[in-house]
């Protein structure tokens, strides 16, 4: 059983104003393993073909089958995220989120270093001397860009927790994590399975952003975590909150979680799929289907108000159809 599903998103975001996924329903009633299973969420980006959407199914699947490893926590810290706006709006921002973590977006090919200085300023004055700051350069400098911008963006920050993907190339950042003090995390240089372990092997990173639809579910990453010895930070990919418990999964399954998560962005999303969506209290995402915690239970009324118009149905379904084929060419 399948839903196509339609969500226009808050602000426009890597370039889409709307997103869309198929949810799959596991055999048997839903309420499988501790309640946490029963419904995975497929939603590879549209432009991706077969062969890279192939392993996001894989992820659909295992959480559909409620196929995941036992939590060893109930509860993920998560981080506020500041877009590329002012410092007063940046300030009203991290005190609103509840967070003790801010990602500040910066780099921004239509704002200037000192901008970024200003909002680094007006983040660290709302989180206080005990919250983390890590800023997200999603690969937009070059290597002596980041060289001279890391320093004084550290400065500006009152220290900074890492930086994340400061330049494009896995290369420079093994790189810039020689010739900076602030340490690094890897977040679009790790997007298929082998990825992870070209940033070990050049030693490009200190943290790994791993996304569990796009790396093929929740145990394959628990498994990369586990062959690259890097903490991990686990990030969301925009699902809806059924494709976030799934994220959530991984996060109370590691071994070891230093830093907070990337799992807080259903609110960029207009509607969601579930009664009780995935928003933070207190800076804290708890476990679906952990003690004490529901289970993520999809709701009937938002699947029917979010149901894709039938056109995109086709499309969907005709995209599952190819990755099916893809993976039968593929038996030997
Ligand atoms: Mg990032």
């Amino acid at each position: 059983m399948r839903h196509v599903w339609s969500v226009p998103m808050t602000t426009r975001f890597r370039g889409i104003t709307v997103r869309e996924g198929v949810l799959l329903r596991g055999a048997g009633d839903g309420d499988g393993d501790q309640g946490r299973a029963g419904w995975g969420e497929w939603s590879p980006f549209l432009e991706y073909d077969a062969a890279v959407a192939e392993p996001w199914l894989r992820c659909a699947e295992e959480a559909a089958a409620g196929d995941w490893p036992e939590p060893v926590r109930t509860e993920v810290p998560v981080n506020v995220t500041v877009p590329v706006v002012d410092p007063e709006r940046a300030h009203a921002l991290v005190l609103r989120g509840g967070c003790r973590t801010a990602k500040v977006k910066v780099a921004d090919p239509g704002s200037s270093l000192a901008e970024d200085q200003a909002r680094l300023e007006a983040v660290r004055d709302a989180l206080g001397p005990s919250g983390h700051v890590r800023i997200d350069v999603n690969g937009l400098w070059s290597l002596e860009e980041a060289l001279a911008a890391i320093p004084v963006l550290d400065r500006a920050a009152g220290g900074l927790e890492y930086v994340e993907q400061p330049c494009a190339s896995v290369e420079d950042l093994a790189r810039v994590r020689r010739g900076v003090d602030v340490p690094v995390a890897a977040d679009e240089s790790i997007r298929r399975a082998a990825d992870p372990y070209r940033v070990r092997d050049l030693e490009a990173a200190d943290v790994a952003v791993l996304k569990v639809q796009p790396l093929g579910g929740v145990r394959a990453c628990l498994r990369i975590a586990e062959d690259i010895g890097l903490p991990v930070v686990v990030s969301s990919a925009l699902e809806t909150s059924v494709g976030i418990a799934a994220g959530l999964a991984l996060a109370a399954a590691l071994p070891e979680l230093p830093h907070a998560c990337g799992l807080s962005t259903v609110q960029l999303l207009t509607g969601d799929l579930v009664a009780d969506p995935l928003v933070p209290v207190d800076g804290v995402l708890r476990v679906p289907g952990t003690p004490g915690v529901p289970g993520t239970v999809v709701d009937e009324d938002a699947l029917a108000r979010w149901a894709a118009p039938p056109e995109r149905v086709a499309h969907w379904e005709a995209r599952l159809a190819e990755v099916r084929a893809l993976r039968q060419d593929r038996r030997p």
